[in-house]
């Protein structure tokens, strides 16, 4: 999968989970109030402005809080995952991270909800389908949504009173655990840093992101956009309750609020109302401040080197990044050319832009990304190139520089200007199918719409920039047709008065010398502290954290019961036969409109174990060759225009029990119905027609899979433990494992090696496969879309099914490797991931009831969560199912022992669990909101295909939403029982940096170091 980073890094306080099956949670028809008029007063609050915006079958209304000036913006539409957004104007002053530490603060209880556990309770017991917190460097975000209006505006409650009366200000224990505090184990014991934030930042700091900020430091000089606003873990510590407590006072008000309603309301006043009651007692405060005030332009342009400490035996060939930034200072002062200098970059970011081709070309393993920023003192591009070489930033300009010339003189061509189109509206078509408008993702051009809507604010002042830049795409192709995109990037980007080249490289032992000096500062501190305040620490991270009873609370704030749970799921339409030719058909009816997705599956039958390996290279391979009739420019031309830049992936199938797993050959695209038959005929001809000839072209892709499975590994360590834990006892598990992480690296390491020495075999082994996937026999080609599209895919795909052979061969069964019991798995990281888990053989169970997974939220909000996270750093905590295996699991934790050992004692604890069937019930209905969490409904009728070519029965899910309402407290005794059983099964993970698994090398049968040198 490729990876894109942004400009924006997004901070989270929880990840949440993807859902499962779409459902509905309506409320009786009530006497609905009128949709507002511009004018209209409505609780305090005026219609400002009112605007239609059509793909997201909106009408959008600015209101605007007569007393304090707080602006609201309610899109309306027929969404029924409605979503609210509470977002303040923030800025980060230093590196401390005071806006990150302070939006975790925040959740912590308020004066109305006094309860320091609340948040979590919620997270584990209300009915939502999204519920978190974010920072990025201009705003603060509180954004959850739900499929209930009731719940809705419960939650609200509870987040506005937080952000406008948070507990934080009242009790420093918050600031403590969320922030920074001293730990030691005993009075002997080294003294340490600890801090939910401490420890997710430790966590996710990378090279990406220093560069992030040595670039912005650079490029704007005393502008606090180069601060780092999650905070730099070096500087955490320097962070006091009082500075964050002054932060408060400073933004979180009303006047600087901006608040976001989304969907399909019965009563969207009664949100107002609710407003207007906790935004009265505030007087209106200017806020019309200068975010930049510090800032001095370069006056020339600037080049500078940064390091970034890794360990001395991390290997750093080709892992710098670099930053070539192009300010337009006044570009903002005039808009229309701002949406020309936008518009441009949507077309120099396009894989088959000139611009994408010369630096691929130049740079084979870098990946590359260029961005438009609203959010820097001045609008600049920004050409952002990962790993790179560190020598190579005067190459990667002169680079940038010779091509904007170029396009400054002959604008871009129609044929990049016709697949931006395209693309641009399939990507509109597909906006509306996304399953969550708040969503927060890490690449913020991947966010809901809303939340785009609320960052592209922030950064401008506009309400309805996002709508109006949307609109302005289409004019595309006539400006550039006009010359105006040339004209600007003549205006603006060649020849610019000032620019900055900022590289950051890896520094090889660095981080051995930075841990050094911690200890050392950290002995220098101990040792200057009283024997008095040192005993207090050793008592603090031994304190066991005073439990509240908060369930009145709980109760007044989740106001659906389990019996009024609706027990139903989307149904499709479907259709599934196999014709003569051997090929089945999969037709699922959505309800689109000129748009579809297709889900081809071609059958590996016949393949041996050793060739499954090679059929993951394969598929990366195909559609980034040149074919027997387009060169590789020309595939990466037509696929972005006619597959959206997909091709082909494998992906291993659940199919059968028996047989474990099957690895399939997918092709996956979205399509308007105009570009349906081209489509095909394009995937046709990169199946069948593609060469493997192409040595060097082979060599370049070889060592760049290489460095995105490296980094898929780092970047989710999580998942690589989880897959391989569940891997001893798990049949999909272990395949999955095998082709897709570590023996997948190693393969790749093999064929690369194969390459320098004697490529023959491998081309000659890459054509085989060829000739073997060329086979309809078995094939799937599944269909979403509305009944016209349907009848044109027939018809498409008929004509590439046409050109294969139809042969049956056997199914063969594989044998992969299995991973050690207990394992330690060095990774670049400053944090570990600790996990022990056994599957339901290695327990003595059948299978894995309903109730289990009740329970495990039970034991994940009370024991395991409270512990890990609030008392002993760990950014997260779980107990999950994974496959059919029962996993605890810590997410970015600072501890490795001490986890483990704590991992001991929760049969007893949930032993001594007093939990009554009334206050189970909240689980129950968490899960049933997890569970039932809408999908897009193309992507919900691409699901529908894959449990039909699986066999899984979608009806079976009421089965499951019915088992949860029969959980009871006496199965958290089952529980306990089973967490012993997990215990003593004995499988045990750590991924984490070198020094925390070698000091724990005991734990461990093997230790491995998969990317040393
Ligand atoms: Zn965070």
């Amino acid at each position: 999968m490729k990876k894109i980073f942004s400009m924006l890094l997004i901070l989270c306080l929880t990840f949440t989970a993807a859902g499962i099956a779409p459902g509905q949670a309506r409320g009786e028809e009530a006497a609905r109030p009128e949709a507002p008029e511009a004018g209209d007063v409505v609780y305090g609050f005026e219609a400002k402005e009112i605007r239609d915006y059509e793909p997201m079958g909106a009408r959008i209304t600015l209101f605007e809080h007569q007393k304090t000036g707080a602006q609201v913006t309610y899109i309306a539409n027929n969404d029924l995952n409605r979503g609210f957004l509470m977002s303040f104007m923030t800025a980060a002053p230093d590196d401390k991270g005071l806006p990150h530490v302070f939006e975790h603060a925040t959740m912590y209880g308020s004066e109305k909800y006094p309860s320091k556990t609340l948040f979590n309770t919620l997270l584990w017991q209300a009915y939502y389908t999204m519920m978190t917190a974010a920072t990025s460097d201009l705003e603060t975000s509180f954004p959850f949504t739900s499929m209930s209006e009731i719940q809705l505006l419960s939650i609200a409650d509870y987040y506005v009173d937080c952000c406008l009366h948070p507990l934080f200000m009242t009790d420093e224990s918050i600031f403590r655990t969320q922030g920074w505090h001293y730990e030691m184990e005993s009075m002997d014991s080294p003294l340490t840093y600890n801090g939910v934030v401490y420890s997710e930042m430790q966590g996710i700091t990378s090279i990406r992101q220093a560069a992030h900020f040595d670039s912005l430091k650079t490029a704007f000089p005393g502008s606090n956009v180069g601060n780092h606003y999650g905070g730099d873990p070096d500087c955490i510590p320097d962070l006091t309750w009082e500075e964050a407590i002054d932060f408060h006072n400073r933004y979180y008000h009303p006047s600087n609020s901006m608040t976001y309603l989304y969907g399909d309301f019965e009563d969207y006043t009664a949100f107002l109302k609710l407003l207007d009651d906790a935004f009265s007692p505030f007087e209106r405060k200017d806020y019309s401040m200068d975010r930049h005030s510090g800032y001095t332009r370069n006056t020339a342009p600037v080049t500078r080197h940064f390091s970034y400490p890794v360990a001395a035996d991390m290997d750093t060939e080709n892992r710098s990044v670099i930053y070539y930034i192009i300010p337009c200072p006044g570009l903002r002062d005039d808009s229309a050319q701002q949406m020309l200098a936008k518009h441009v970059r949507e077309m120099l970011k396009m894989s088959s832009s000139p611009m994408m081709k010369n630096l691929h070309n130049a740079f084979p393993s870098g990946v590359f990304e260029i961005d438009f920023t609203h959010n820097t003192p001045d609008d600049s591009i920004v050409f952002v190139a990962e790993n790179v070489g560190e020598g190579d930033a005067e190459l990667l300009r002169d680079i940038v520089d010779q091509t904007l010339r170029q396009i400054a003189e002959k604008g871009f061509d129609d044929e990049l200007v016709e697949s931006t189109s395209v693309r641009l509206r399939l990507e509109a078509g597909l906006e509306r199918d996304r399953s969550n408008a708040l969503e927060i993702t890490e690449n913020d051009a991947n966010c809901g719409f809303v939340v785009r809507m609320c960052q592209i604010y922030a950064a401008t002042g506009n309400p309805f920039f996002l709508t109006e830049y949307l609109e302005s795409l289409e004019r595309i192709p006539e400006e550039n047709h006009e010359g105006l995109l040339a004209r600007i990037v003549k205006d603006w980007l060649t020849e610019p008065a000032s620019w900055t080249l900022t590289t950051t490289s890896p520094e090889p032992g660095g981080k051995e010398a930075h841990d050094a000096a911690l200890a050392e500062k950290l002995a220098g501190i101990k040792a200057g502290m009283s024997e008095e305040d040192l005993q207090a620490i050793v008592e603090a991270t031994h304190a066991v954290p005073e439990e509240a009873d908060d369930s009145a609370m709980v109760r007044s704030l989740t106001p659906l019961t389990v019996d009024t749970l609706p027990e139903e799921i989307r149904k499709y339409d479907i259709t599934d036969e196999t014709g003569e030719d051997h090929v089945r058909r999969i037709n699922v009816k959505a309800d689109t409109e000129d748009i579809g997705k297709v889900y081809l599956l071609f059958d590996s039958q016949g393949l041996r174990n050793e060739d499954l390996i090679w059929l993951g290279l394969f598929s990366n391979l195909l559609g980034n060759l040149g074919t027997q009739i387009h060169t590789r420019e020309e595939i990466l031309s037509l696929r972005e225009r006619y597959l959206m830049g997909n091709a082909f992936y494998c992906s291993l199938l659940d199919v059968s029990k028996e047989e474990g797993a099957s690895y399939r050959l997918v092709a996956e695209w979205p399509s308007l119905d105009e570009g349906l038959e081209k489509s095909y005929e394009l995937i046709g001809e990169i199946l069948l027609d593609t060469r493997f000839d192409d040595v060097q072209t082979l060599k370049e892709i070889v060592s760049k899979r290489k460095s995105e499975v490296r980094s898929s590994c780092d970047n989710s360590a999580i998942n690589l433990q989880l897959d391989r834990l569940a891997a001893l006892d798990d049949k999909y598990e272990n395949a999955h494992n095998y082709l897709y992480y570590l023996d997948f690296y190693d393969f790749l390491v093999q064929v690369e090696k194969q390459l320098a020495d004697d490529p023959q075999p491998v081309i000659e082994k890459l054509t085989e496969l060829q000739t073997c996937m060329a086979n309809r026999n078995g094939a799937v080609a599944g269909f979403a879309g509305n009944e016209k599209s349907i009848a044109l895919n027939r018809k498409a795909s008929e004509a590439l099914f046409g050109r294969m052979k139809d042969e049956e061969r056997e199914h063969l069964n594989y044998h992969f490797p299995e991973p050690a019991k207990k394992e330690g798995i060095i990774i670049d990281s400053n944090i570990a991931y600790n996990a022990v888990g056994a599957s339901c053989r290695q327990m003595g169970y059948e299978r894995l009831n309903p109730w289990v997974e009740i329970c495990l939220s039970v034991l994940t909000e009370q024991l395991v969560y409270p512990a890990l996270r609030e008392q002993m750093g760990a950014y997260s905590a779980y107990a999950l199912e994974w496959g059919n295996f029962i996993i605890l699991a810590s997410y970015m934790d600072p501890n490795v022992a001490a986890t483990f050992e704590f991992y001991e004692t929760l049969p007893e604890k949930i032993r001594n669990l007093e939990i009554t069937q009334e206050e189970m019930d909240p689980y129950i209905i968490y899960q049933y909101a997890y569970d039932t969490k809408p999908k897009g409904e193309l992507s919900g009728a691409v699901s529908r295909i894959v449990n039909a070519i699986t066999g899984t029965d979608p009806e079976k899910k009421l089965e499951t939403l019915h088992g949860y309402k029969e959980t009871t407290p006496q199965h958290l005794l089952e529980l306990a029982d089973m967490i012993e059983k997990l215990l003593a099964a004995g499988n045990r993970s750590t991924v984490g940096n070198a020094g925390m698994i070698r000091e724990n090398a005991e734990l461990y049968d093997v230790i491995l170091n998969p990317f040393g040198e």
